[in-house]
């Protein structure tokens, strides 16, 4: 069985507190490992949460605010340490290049790992693999920010007992998988459709076109909440959402599974973000916590 989780390394905005850790984010696919936004402590945090450097493939960073970036150093000087030498490949907007550089670069270190940097410079699909592609749509904030998604292809999935029944074993499944029929028998005949799985990715942003289109028909999104309703007026004047908009955008879009995220430390109660989301989005809700291990949801 292929992994598929989010492991949440922290969830405050703008400042850690107590109970929380600048925000970051592993996402653990199949073979994939996407780190998102590693905000300032991620190294250390992926250790309490049983994550190594050497699990990371991909690093997506949306902005360059402290709480989104600040852990960069850390996490690039520990693949080193840890001497992962295969390409570790990292996606952040074009704009923020020397910002890249000095957090690639922030002290001496014996430096191993091929960081192949690939800067995003406009919407649309910035890498492909075996796990399908990862897109990045622009966002609204006070500076220039991308979201990202996953959207792996439609597939099949092969059924064992219809390949006992029409006597396909061995090298042959692949063989059928690779030619669509063999010996009169196709691949139809022997497996059922296998709807891929997307996953979204939206932090500091006003409600914008990018969000939509990031979050359309996840099964799982992971969406910043830095405000609750009672104070929109803030999430407005700072380019943030409230847990009854993200919410609104996952029940408007098909989400499956709502992840919640990025709070204010004004509000040390996070159920109330749970109770806002849970009045205009009837799917399930994850307000997150430090250190948990999320499941993307098993295909409906
Ligand atoms: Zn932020």
């Amino acid at each position: 069985m292929s992994i598929r989780e989010l492991i949440v390394l922290g969830t405050a905005s703008q400042v850690p507190t107590r109970a929380r850790n600048h925000n970051g984010y592993l996402l653990r696919w199949d073979a994939e490992g996407l780190l998102f936004d590693p905000g300032d402590g991620a190294q250390r945090q992926m250790l309490m949460a049983g994550a190594a450097a050497s699990d990371i493939t991909r690093i997506c960073v949306t902005h360059f605010h402290g709480d989104h970036c600040l852990g960069l150093p850390g996490i690039v000087q520990r693949l080193s340490l840890d001497k992962v030498t295969r390409p570790v490949f990292a996606h952040y907007p074009a704009s923020g290049q020397h910002f890249f550089e000095r957090l690639r670069h922030a002290s001496s270190f014996y430096d191993v790992t091929d960081i192949r940097q690939e800067p995003v410079t406009a919407e649309g699909v910035i890498a492909e693999g075996p796990f399908g592609v990862v897109e990045a749509r622009r966002l609204d904030h006070s500076l220039d920010t991308f979201g990202y998604r996953l959207v792996e292809p439609d597939g099949r999935r092969i059924l064992p007992d219809r390949l006992t029944e029409h006597g396909i074993a061995g090298p042959m499944v692949r063989e059928l998988q690779e030619k669509g029929v063999l010996g009169g028998v196709t691949l139809e005949q022997v497996s059922e459709p296998r709807p891929g799985q997307r996953f979204g990715f939206v932090m500091d942003t006003r409600l914008c076109d990018g969000v939509y289109a990031l979050a359309e028909n996840a099964d799982m999104l992971v969406i910043e909440s830095t405000y609750l309703h009672e104070d929109e007026r803030h999430a407005v004047d700072h380019g943030h959402l409230t847990a009854r908009q993200a919410a609104t955008v996952a029940a408007e879009s098909g989400v499956r599974k709502l992840v919640l995220t990025h709070f204010s430390q004004r509000y040390p109660d996070s159920s109330r973000f749970h109770a806002e989301a849970a009045e205009v989005f009837d799917g399930e809700i994850v307000v997150a916590r430090d250190l948990e291990r999320i499941p993307v949801p098993r295909r409906a």
